[in-house]
């Protein structure tokens, strides 16, 4: 018999789901602001995946996702079990915020395994810490974000931070099974949940749906069936993969950077995330308020976007410096010529 499994405030019995908090942190006024947790204890033997939505707090379509998950699955059949995080940056949710509002820190930081110590962390910092309650206890890792509109669902992995072949292959194997695009981002310092997970030996994979501020069932069932296909994989859930009806881009990609604004103004978008677009092309034109442009940016390699992040918030009201888009390429682009802007 499976033992019970207890987390933060959560008991749940071998075919149950329970659902309660892994803690919460005290605000001024002295409410509470928790850290929610669903637990589904499998009957059957098998592995732990802990799902994690919200991390930034303008990205809530995830929470709609595990959400799906959940009530789509039957604790008896489930084989291993699922601790489910659905808000992790409660914080920010509430203010529609993306990181922290009261400390300013982005919860996706290095704050896990190990957490900072209580005592001199920081409230964001803190969330972190009842978060890593669950990751500490989990074999692999979903973190689920998603991008302001335009843009593409997809996957992101973190191979460089994989210490093993082992590791490496699971977490191809998540990706691939999760059914979108593939995209690698090779990071030398470990910053998110998903390279700090794979650091430590749990396989992780990071998913971005196309759509971060609506509970949009269209946008959420993408990030459902990719999760229930990862479960499979795992040998959590039996049953058929189910096709992702998204268009997937079929590579080996790698994030490249980002177009920078370097003008102030509105930005309209010339192409779609996910259209290939030659390098020296026009991405991006920045008009000022009377319509004129003043700005053409031009796509750095031959690749695509994956999003139009534009200004504070997503607006297409953007200021210089701004990151206008994600920019990633097919890795046999990398080390050729990169593309400079003729004087005019
Ligand atoms: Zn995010």
């Amino acid at each position: 018999m499976k033992p019970v499994l207890a987390i933060g405030d959560v008991v749940a019995k071998p075919g149950e789901i329970a659902k309660g908090s892994l803690g919460s942190v005290e605000l001024a006024d002295g409410s509470k602001s928790k850290v929610p947790l669903i637990v589904i204890n499998g009957v059957h033997e098998g592995p732990v995946l802990a799902l994690v939505a919200a991390i930034h707090g303008t990205e809530i379509s995830g929470i709609l996702a595990i959400h799906q998950v959940v009530q789509s699955l039957d604790p008896r059949k489930l084989h291993g079990s699922l601790l489910a995080i659905p808000g992790g940056n409660p914080l920010a949710i509430r203010v529609g915020a993306y990181t922290t509002p009261l400390d300013g820190k982005n919860l996706s930081g290095p704050w896990y395994l190990p957490p900072v110590q209580k005592e001199i962390a920081t409230i964001t910092q803190r969330l972190a810490l009842y978060i890593n309650e669950a990751l500490e206890k989990a074999n692999y890792i979903i973190d689920i974000h998603a991008n302001p509109l335009p843009s593409i669902h997809f996957v992101l992995t973190s191979l460089e931070m994989c210490k093993t072949d082992e590791i490496k292959q699971d977490v191809k194997k998540m990706a691939k099974a999760f059914g979108l695009t593939i995209i690698n981002w090779p990071r030398k310092e470990a910053t998110s949940i998903r390279d700090i997970c794979c650091k430590n030996n749990r396989p992780s994979i990071t998913v971005e749906l196309a759509g971060n501020i609506y509970m949009w069932d269209e946008v959420a069932m993408v990030g459902a069936r990719g999760i229930r296909n990862v479960m499979r994989v795992l040998g959590m859930l039996e049953g058929p993969m189910e096709k992702q009806e998204v268009d997937i881009i079929e590579g080996d990609f790698t994030f490249f950077g980002w177009l920078i604004a370097q003008r102030g103004g509105f930005m309209l978008v010339r192409k779609k995330p996910g259209q290939f677009i030659k390098q020296g092309d026009v991405v991006i034109e920045i008009v000022d308020v009377y319509g004129d442009v003043i700005e053409q940016v031009r796509m750095p390699v031959n690749g695509y976007c994956w999003s139009f992040t534009g200004g504070v918030g997503g607006t297409h009201a953007v200021s210089e410096g701004d990151r206008l888009a994600y920019v990633f390429t097919h890795v046999e682009e990398l080390g050729k010529p990169s593309f400079v802007e003729k004087p005019v």
